[in-house]
Formats: C-alpha cells, structure tokens, sequence
C-alpha cells in the first residue's frame, strides 16, 4: 500500500472561511499543484497528484521523487499551514496497527527513538472504537511489535499520531509549518512599486502572502543608472515570484521626467515630485491591468519621503488605495523577513537606484501640498505620464528554474 508517499497538507486560514471553503480549498490546491509542477507531472495517474478529501488536502508522489523537496516547494504556496509527512492504512485496527508497527520500525532505526505515545483522532465517527481507545489498543500493538519502546505520556520521543477517517487512515508523527496566509488569487490584483531595495520586495511578499496576484512596475534613470542594476532588480523580481508565481513588470525609464522637475522645480522638492510621478503612473498601469491597489515599501519615519506628510502628498495624486504593509515595521524585523524569504542578499548588492540619481541635498521632511501644487504647475504633467508610459517595456518575471 506504501508505494507512493503521501503528504497531508493543512489550510491555515483557509480553513475558516466558511461557506467560501470549497472555493479557497480548490485555490490552494491549484496553487500547490503549479507550484509542484517544477518537479515532476501533476495530476491523476502522473507522478504527483494532488487532491481533496474529506476537509483535507493530500499530496501523493511516487517514491523516487525527492520528498524534502516535495515539502519545500508545498510549504512555499500561501494558504498552506502545515505539512506532515504521513503513511495510509485501511481503516480497521488490524491495518492500522500493523502500518504503526512498520512506521516505529523505521523511526528506531534511523533515529533511535526509545520512548512513545499515540494520539488517535476520529475523524469518522461511525468507526465503531472511540478516539482514546484506539491510541490505547495501537499502543499495545505497537509495544507488542517494538520490544524497544516504552510508553512515556509526558516527553515522548515520538508522538504518534493515527488519524482515522472513512476509508484510509493516516499516520504520522511531525509536521512541517508552512507560510499561512491565503492562496493567491483569492484577494484580486496589487501593482506593485517595485525597487532594488530591501522594502519593496518584503511588502509585495506581505501582499501576495494576504492572496493578491502580483503585477510590477519598476523605474529607471538609465543611463545614470546602468544595466546590472537593472539586471539586479529582474533577478530581485524572480526571487519573488517564487511565490508569488509569474507576473509582468512594467520598466520605465524616469530620467525625461526627473530632468523636467531637476529644470523647473525646488530641489528640495525634487523627492516628492519623482515620487509623485510614480504613483501616477503606476495608477495608470494598475487601471490597464485590472490591479485594485497599489503596493509600496514605505515604513512610516525611515526616511525624508516616508514622513506621514510625505506620503499624505504623495498618496493625493491617486485615487485607488495604497497599500504599505510594512507602514508600522521597524527595519530591523523588515531586514528579518527579507532574509528569511531570500530577498535580502540580492537587496542589499550595490547598484544605483534612480531615486539617488538627483537626490536633493536637503529634502523637505514636510512638504507643503499648496507648495508642491505650486511647483508643480509648471510641468506638463498628463504628457510627462503618457510618455513614460507609452515608452515602457514590459519583462516577463518567473522563478529562475522554470
Ligand atoms: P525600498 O527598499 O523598497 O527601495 P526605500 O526604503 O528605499 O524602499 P523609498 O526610496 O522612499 O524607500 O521608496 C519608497 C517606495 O517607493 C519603495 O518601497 C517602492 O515601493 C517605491 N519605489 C522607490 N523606488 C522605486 C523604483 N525605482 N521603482 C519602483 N518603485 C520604487
Ligand atoms: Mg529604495
């Protein structure tokens, strides 16, 4: 019956979501099933298949196929919360406990446990024997089959557990947290401002992990910004659709705007302007691709444009919301996150970033709104936008190993 192994996969979140359940479950497990297809071919009858069943999702994949790695790429799709490694047996007792005998075999032999408990959960309840009375009668079977092993109820070395449902029953012992979150798809589309910096990639993460389909759009001084930054920011961009699954990048090239602000406008304005131009663009390209948000990397205070006046003046040149997961993070735990979702060494390589190009000396930490209007008058602003959008180029981002 153990030809193939068999993974149980938990939905955290989406497990509560009530009447919605079978829509969010049915997202998840396409999800996951994208994401395993890296590996090897999913479906019915193919090497990995992936399905639903009585309220929990499995994963089934033939033996030669490398499990860890079946774990690590399961573990990566939001919605999961926890993954555990199982083997099946019938449902009767006999079967079950034959299964758990094998399964304490393999553990004394590659971990030389010597101490257990059972833990069995009826997820039937018309199996005739109740849930303690199971753990005790697979125990007994288990003692009878391991001479090695005591029963220790306090600080076992192995938690069995023994999970009988209608059918088949399950066993296992650990389990492998996943990201949480909700599957993609399930909460619309973000544009998101994507740098080459730390915070940009970690708020897009925060979105997509919330269930947000990803669209970028990323900006350029080129050629006071260079090709290998450019390079940096694709690669920083295919770190992150690791999770978030492919998506499009809008890149365009902000210089014809930034010289216009550079020639007519304060320079201690010249931040707030750049960013201005920013979020008016990404509106536009968020309203083309059907996005509901936009999504930026700011942390309230971090810097001179990130005051929350700042960010009231940047934030008025757009209508659709502006979401800023990372609004009340210290850098420290957004420095965290980066490492812990692989963005951060590619982050921190030091390329320049067209924010830099023409950084004023003394940017305004306060900007006036009537001030920056003011200024701002001065420009063509709808032709500025329309030209940078009708310059863009559009890159296809995708994990690296696709
Ligand atoms: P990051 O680490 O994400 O670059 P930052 O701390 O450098 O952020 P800012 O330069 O003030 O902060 O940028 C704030 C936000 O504006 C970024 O998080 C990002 O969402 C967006 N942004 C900044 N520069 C660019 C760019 N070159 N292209 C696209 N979006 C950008
Ligand atoms: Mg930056």
């Amino acid at each position: 019956m153990n030809e193939k192994n068999i993974l149980i996969v938990r939905a955290g979140e989406v497990a509560l979501k009530g009447m919605n359940k079978p829509y969010f479950e049915r997202m998840l497990v396409d999800r996951i099933k994208a994401n395993l297809k890296k590996i090897s071919e999913v479906g019915k009858d193919k090497n990995i298949d992936i399905y639903r069943h009585e309220g929990l999702i499995y994963v089934k994949a033939v033996k030669d196929l490398d499990i860890d790695e079946i774990i690590r790429e399961t573990i990566k799709v939001f919605g999961v919360a926890s993954v555990s490694k199982a083997v099946e047996a019938e449902s009767n007792l006999d079967a079950i406990g034959a299964e758990a005998v094998r399964y304490m075999k393999g553990l004394i032999e590659s971990k030389g446990i010597k101490t257990f408990k059972v833990e069995a959960k009826r997820a039937d309840k018309n199996f005739p024997v109740k849930s303690p009375e199971i753990g005790r009668i697979i125990g007994a079977k288990v003692l009878v089959g391991c001479k090695v092993l005591k029963v220790d109820v306090h600080d076992p070395d192995v938690l069995l557990k023994v999970d009988v449902r209608h059918d088949v029953s399950y066993i296992y012992d650990s389990k492998v947290n996943g990201l949480g979150g909700l599957p993609l798809g399930t909460n619309g589309k973000g544009m998101t401002l994507l740098s080459g910096g730390i915070d940009s990639p970690v708020a897009t993460w925060m979105m997509a992990k919330r269930g947000m389909m990803i669209e970028a759009v990323h900006y350029h001084s080129y050629p006071y910004t260079s090709d290998r930054a450019r390079e940096k920011v694709i690669e920083l961009a295919q770190i992150v659709s690791q999770y978030t699954g492919k998506f499009r990048m809008h890149v365009i090239n902000l210089l014809p705007i930034q010289e216009e602000i550079v020639k007519n406008c304060p320079e201690e304005e010249t931040t707030i302007h750049v960013r201005r131009f920013m979020m008016r663009i990404a509106e536009k390209l968020a309203k083309e691709s059907d996005c509901q948000a936009l999504i930026t990397g700011e942390d309230l205070g971090q810097v001179a444009s990130q005051t929350a006046e700042a960010l009231v003046v940047t934030d008025s040149v757009v209508s659709m919301p502006v979401f800023r997961p990372l609004i009340g993070m210290d850098k420290i735990e957004i420095m965290d996150r980066a490492q812990e979702i692989g963005t951060y060494e590619k982050s921190i390589e030091p390329y320049e970033d067209c924010c830099t190009v023409f950084l004023p000396k003394h940017p305004a930490t306060k900007p006036r709104l009537e001030k920056i209007l003011e200024s701002e008058a001065r420009l063509d602003v709808d032709a500025l936008v329309d030209k940078a959008v009708a310059s863009q180029e559009i890159v296809m981002i995708k994990p690296e190993d696709m």
